[in-house]
């Protein structure tokens, strides 16, 4: 199926969620269009609070059109974009015209793809793909995400994302409640992860945490040993302490020295294909 008719197909589908919305593994089924707000506290309309072309991307996906979208359904203590990403009513409203308008002048600076990215885009999907139905010659689609969300919702980006980007952040359950506030969380985004590798390009970036080498990173790349071998993973070491982050005592303070490199030669040790 081509993304030109993809797009129509899904969004009939997508627009039923909102009446009973399970787009995330929270599954609160709230009525979004009757007013009722989920974890998420999304609505039925989608705000970008923030689009630009970047290139400090992953190199073959840059130069990226990066349309940060506010409102998500996880609440990672250590957010770098709290304010936003936390608060959906933040930003202009993603419209038709908008974004046709925003994806030309994207071509005009270069952009060889379009990134959607929040906060996080899933629990969007219905206005992600109306806005998209509206324009001619969409680029390439990048879907930056947590991973977080229902097999029903990756049903509707089937045949129209190109490449996944999936934040894998954390290597067990209990860490992703504690920072994240979130359940059963290996067991959603692997089996999120195992899907999409069938059916995309698929980039699993990793932020490296202070204190989380044992318990999150290392079971991430055996789990990617073992399931994904061939995966492209992104290992993020710039971690900062931001919003909350200070509450947990060992995410205070930023990376240790030397934490990166440490990783990168895990990874790679273990036939990973690890991006520069
Ligand atoms: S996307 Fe929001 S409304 Fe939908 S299930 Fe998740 S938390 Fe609930």
């Amino acid at each position: 199926m081509s993304l030109v008719t993809a797009i129509p197909a899904n969004l009939e589908l997508a627009h039923t969620q909102l009446l009973h919305c399970e787009l995330c593994e929270h599954r609160c089924g709230a009525n979004r269009v009757a007013g009722e707000r989920g974890p998420c506290k999304a609505g039925t309309e989608a705000r970008v609070f923030r689009h630009r072309v970047e290139c400090g991307e992953e190199a073959e996906l840059v130069p990226s059109h990066l349309f940060y979208l506010s409102g998500c359904d996880l609440r990672c203590a250590f957010c770098i974009a709290e304010a936003n990403a936390f608060d959906p009513s933040r930003g202009r409203p993603l419209t038709r015209d908008f974004f046709s308008s925003a994806v030309a002048w994207g071509r005009d600076q270069g952009a060889r793809n379009v990134q959607w990215v929040g906060g996080e885009p899933t629990i969007h999907i219905p206005a992600i793909l109306d806005a998209m139905q509206g324009v001619k010659n969409l680029p390439p689609i990048v879907w930056k995400s947590d991973f977080y969300g229902t097999p029903a919702a990756f049903d509707l980006l089937k045949d129209v994302v190109s490449v996944y980007l999936a934040d894998f952040k954390f290597g067990n359950d209990e860490c992703a409640n504690r920072i994240a506030r979130v359940t059963d969380y290996v067991r959603i985004v692997t089996r999120n992860l195992k899907r999409v590798a069938l059916e995309s390009d698929l980039i699993v970036r990793h932020l490296l945490l202070p204190g989380h080498y044992e318990c999150c990173y290392q079971p991430i790349v055996n789990w990617l040993c073992n399931e994904l071998p061939y995966v492209k993973i992104s290992l993020r070491d710039g971690y900062m302490p931001r919003w909350q982050a200070a509450r947990l005592t060992e995410l205070a303070t930023p990376l240790p020295r030397g934490d990166g490199d440490r990783a990168r030669h895990y990874a790679m040790e273990r036939g990973l294909n690890v991006l520069e």
